[in-house]
């Protein structure tokens, strides 16, 4: 900013970054508006590239840090409506240069609009926003349901923000948020894909799903899940998604790492097995599980555009679970030296934890993944004696006894983590 100002543009710290500050907390990312071209940032900045193609903005790289420098952009609106909205009120285009007092019009909430400057380190706002700060409360800017209209998005953001903030959204712009929620529709999939990441992966995802399924925009998203959601209030599905969003949640505040894979993972379990469900009768368990999964996945991919980067591990996941029925000693080596398999153990635990697995099954994984080589060549050899967790017919069971020794390989630390 002090670059850009002493190269006479005018330069504005706006968004998040001044939300964020004003409220103590740490911003996410800074966004920075100037009145200076991109053509001009670049020529200020050694370290700017120039980015996007219908509206160029500058990323201007400080260390690990990158600031978002963009030019004021015009009205979203203009007079040629019709050449940048779609019939259903959404913008396609936006991508003229404007003034400041322009662009604070196309911003979503007043609270995002504050424009900060250090010319006299003042904060300028023009939309009330510093009141809606104070009282804790979104407002959109202009009318609600056409800046929905305009930007269905702004619906995911509304939520993500009272989550994040613990705001409340102001009574006129929650009404059309339950009426509008069919507009998601119309949304491009990779683009509903990042907002989801945001939402749930950033720590408050338990909180914005509450508020997402309040205010019936999950089902948008996840309609399988939804369904098997409200089928069975008192079930397990309930109970696993949001102790997978806790403990999401739970490792973002801890600095630990998280996995989209894990994470949709659990968002689609309830989806797979009321699918598996319908199926099993006429493909029997395995095969349903596979073609259930199949479908969800294809599902969920044409709504959120899950990249195969993490549907693949995701299925995988899935694929492994039937297996920690089965604990005798060749069977559960095998399990245990899959690449997947902690993945795989840490949703088998969610699993119990919401009362679909039974606790034996998973205090016997516990004990075998903690011990060393000698503990697990003893649990799976008792296992192999036990009528309980091999669904092998007594016939086929092999009775050889296994070599001692020759049970699990010896593991360095697990790669995939969980969320
Ligand atoms: P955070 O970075 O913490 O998620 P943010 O408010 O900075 O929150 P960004 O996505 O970084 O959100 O966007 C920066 C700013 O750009 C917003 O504060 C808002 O002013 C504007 N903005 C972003 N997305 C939209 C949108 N869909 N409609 C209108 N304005 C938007
Ligand atoms: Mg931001």
């Amino acid at each position: 900013m002090y670059r850009l100002h002493e190269a006479g543009f005018q330069a504005y710290l706006v968004g998040g970054g001044v939300r964020d500050l004003l409220l103590g907390r740490e911003p996410k990312d800074f966004d920075v508006v100037t009145d200076a071209r991109p053509a001009q940032i670049k020529e200020l900045f050694r370290n700017a590239r120039l980015i996007g193609r219908r509206f160029v903005l500058a990323h201007v790289q400080f260390g690990q840090e990158v600031i978002e420098v963009a030019t004021f952009r015009g009205q979203s609106v203009g007079e040629d409506n019709t050449d940048r909205v779609t019939v259903d009120g959404m913008i396609l285009r936006d991508n003229v240069y404007g003034t400041m007092d322009e662009d604070v019009w196309r911003r979503d909430f007043t609270v995002n609009a504050l424009y900060y400057t250090i010319a006299d380190f003042s904060v300028v706002d023009y939309v009330n926003g510093m009141a809606d700060l104070k009282a804790g409360v979104l407002r959109l800017i202009g009318e609600p349901e056409q800046r929905y209209r305009e930007d269905p998005v702004r619906m995911l953001r509304a939520v993500r923000f009272a989550a994040k903030l613990g705001f409340r959204i102001d009574p006129s712009c929650e009404r059309p948020l339950l009426e509008n929620g069919n507009l998601l529709e119309a949304v491009p999939p990779a683009r509903l894909f990042e907002e989801v990441l945001k939402m749930f992966l950033a720590g408050d995802a338990l909180k914005s799903f509450e508020l997402l399924r309040h205010y019936d925009l999950f089902g948008r998203l996840f309609p399988s899940t939804e369904a098997a959601l409200a089928e069975e209030v008192d079930g397990f599905p309930n109970l696993l998604v949001a102790n997978a969003l806790r403990n999401t949640d739970t490792r973002v505040a801890e600095d630990k790492p998280v996995t989209p894979a894990f994470m949709f993972a659990a968002l689609l379990w309830p989806a797979v097995v009321r699918r598996r469900l319908a199926l099993e009768g006429r493909l029997g368990a395995a095969p349903a599980l596979q073609q259930a999964a199949t479908d969800c996945v294809r599902e969920a991919v044409e709504r959120v555009s899950i990249p195969r980067r993490f549907s693949m591990p995701m299925q995988e996941i899935w694929g492994l679970q039937d297996r920690f029925v089965q604990r005798n000693g060749k069977r559960a080596a095998r399990l245990y030296a899959h690449p997947r398999f902690r993945a795989a153990y840490d949703f088998m635990l969610l699993r119990a934890e919401a009362g679909e697995v039974d606790e034996d099954t998973a205090r016997w994984w516990t004990e075998y993944q903690a011990g060393d080589d000698q503990v697990r060549t003893t649990l799976g050899d008792a296992a192999v004696n036990e009528v309980v967790g091999d669904d092998t017919p007594p016939a086929q069971r092999p009775r050889r006894r296994r070599r001692r020794g020759g049970g699990g390989r010896g593991r360095g630390g697990h790669g995939a983590s969980a969320a």
